[in-house]
């Protein structure tokens, strides 16, 4: 590559979550130094366009992102207001009083290089064996309200877990502002009401704020949200709508009062058209009602919402709209859309974070000169399109394999028509208890399990190799394995006590 075709300059457009994300750890690698003599990043936001601000429920990949960026966890922490998450409680979904766990982390160590939750279905199916929860130490630990990072590199129960955090995603756009500037990063405030455009390619070459200002760049990273402002408003990406496997529409946020004891997970409720989330953090709780505006109003949406909070309403429930899909092209000539910008699915696994993070990587991963060539677009387009598509067949698994038929929106879910990948994970599943990943930076084995069996979907056989496995002395390891579990919970703290000890947040007054 020769030199002079580098990128001078990257525009962020949006200072959301999205923005922030990106901002930071581009200005990590090049906004200081001789990098930053080279190339300028600058973030624009605007004052009068809010951000969406609900993400607040992360997965445990966060912690990677976090460390990359070489963050202090406990300042983290203690300024984002975080709380720890082991997962998320599911209730009502599989039917009315369904009740399981999706829980981060193994069912236990290997056996003969096939998974522990294998062997537990053999001797399921053999009789005898009754929850799988048991042997996932994040579950009984949540169930405990119990907390403390895992240790050791062995397998063992103290350490067969993994964690997310819950945090204020105001805070943490705020948090990694304070970082991506510190590190060059320049923010432009300012509404963008221009877009100037190469002829010819059409490449995007500046855009002109409301008074006037004009921003040039090479890259723009269009983090403008739903208004999708470059991605679409300019090059027209186009958009893959999956309302007819997801057609909740609409959303309702209102933060509570906090209540004792605090959860170490996020708590979805279904609803008759949705359903309920509950996200406790250090200073207050977060709930919102997600549902389908074809099966319900918003007015009745709201009361669904406000009769079911456990603490007193901290304000008026905000409203949110959307329609779940994925744009066609998430870069396009020189603009790569990130964040919402990019596409929504439903926050039912709080994989919007996710998505962003996954796609600064790659955008770093495959960070191109000014030409931008199309081959690097193509393989960024490729490699979102099927996490995207991975996690949409995720999220559509909870709404499919309900048996609940109280309401005209479950029988709609029921019954529909579902992917062919996702007709395909869910068939072998059923007939043999093997889990097909289609996608390996998305959901793993233990998450589909967890959801397969959580929503009473039993496989009818399971692999005839797991047979040289001794059946009684595979008992007797699962018997000790859940005493050692049980053992090992018992001795950690309590969630809320040991952030009270160790990481406890400045009271909101003093946040800045
Ligand atoms: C109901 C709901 C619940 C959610 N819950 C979760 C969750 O639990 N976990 C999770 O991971 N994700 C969740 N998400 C998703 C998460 O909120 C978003 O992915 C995240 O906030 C990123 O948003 P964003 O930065 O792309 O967009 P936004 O927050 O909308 O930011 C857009 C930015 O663009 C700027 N902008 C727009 N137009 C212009 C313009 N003309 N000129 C200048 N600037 C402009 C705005 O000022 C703003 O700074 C949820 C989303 C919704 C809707």
């Amino acid at each position: 590559m020769s030199d002079d075709q580098a990128i001078r300059r990257v525009v962020i457009v949006g200072g959301g979550t999205a923005g922030w994300m990106t901002a930071a750890p581009l200005g990590q690698l090049m906004g200081r130094g001789e990098h930053a003599a080279r190339c300028e990043i600058v973030l624009v936001e605007s004052p009068e366009i809010g951000t969406v601000g609900v993400g607040e429920a992360t997965l445990p990949t966060i912690r990677y992102y976090n460390r990359t960026l070489e963050l202090d966890n406990a300042e983290f922490i203690r300024k984002t207001q975080a709380t720890f998450k082991l997962g998320i409680e599911f209730k009502d979904w599989g039917h009315l009083g369904n009740h399981f766990f999706h829980g981060f982390g193994e069912f236990g160590p290997a056996i003969l290089n096939r998974s522990s939750v294998m062997h537990w279905l053999r001797l399921h199916h053999l009789g005898g064996m009754d929850s799988h929860e048991e042997w996932s130490t994040a579950t009984v630990m949540a169930r405990r309200n119990r907390f403390v990072p895992p240790e050791g590199d062995l397998p063992s129960a103290a350490n067969a877990y993994s964690y997310a955090f819950h945090f204020d995603a105001g805070l943490y756009a705020a948090f990694l502002r304070e970082y991506a500037m510190a590190r060059g990063v320049k923010r432009e405030e300012g509404t963008i009401v221009d877009v100037s455009v190469r002829p010819g390619d059409g490449f995007v070459t500046a855009v002109t704020l409301a008074d006037g200002r004009r921003i040039e760049g090479d890259l723009f990273i269009d983090c403008s949200g739903f208004r999708a402002l470059l991605i679409e408003g300019v090059c027209k990406a186009g958009y893959h709508d999956w309302t007819h496997w997801l057609p909740c529409d609409s959303a309702q946020a209102v933060p509570c009062d906090k209540v004792a004891p605090l959860t170490p997970y996020t708590t979805s409720t279904a609803r008759s058209a949705g359903w309920q989330w509950r996200i406790p953090l250090q200073h207050r709780t977060g709930n919102g009602h997600v549902y389908c505006s074809a099966y319900t109003s918003d007015q009745e949406a709201g009361q669904v919402l406000m009769r079911n909070l456990d603490g007193a309403a901290q304000a008026d429930p905000r409203q949110l709209r959307f329609k779940t899909g994925m744009r066609k092209k998430a870069w396009d000539r020189n603009v790569v859309a990130i964040g919402l910008s990019s596409g929504f699915l439903e926050p039912l696994e709080s994989t919007s974070i996710q998505l962003i993070m996954d796609g600064v990587g790659r955008l770093i991963e495959l960070f191109p000169d000014r030409r931008c060539d199309v081959h690097l677009a193509a393989e960024y387009n490729r490699r979102m399109a099927r996490q995207y598509e991975s996690i949409r067949d995720f999220i559509v698994l909870h709404y499919k394999l309900t048996k609940r038929d109280d309401s005209e929106f479950w029988r709609y879910c029921a019954a529909m028509s579902i992917p062919d990948d996702l007709k395909h994970q869910i068939e072998i599943f059923r007939r043999s208890g093997r889990v097909a990943i289609l996608d390996p930076d998305s959901f793993a084995e233990p998450s589909w399990v967890s959801l397969f069996l959580g929503l009473g979907c039993w496989p009818q056989r399971h692999d005839p190799l797991l047979a040289q496995v001794d059946e009684q002395a595979l008992r007797t390891h699962f018997e000790r394995l859940r005493a050692a579990i049980s053992g090992t919970v018992d001795d950690m703290p309590d969630h809320g006590a040991f952030i009270e000890k160790h990481l406890r947040a400045a009271p909101m007054e003093m946040v800045k």
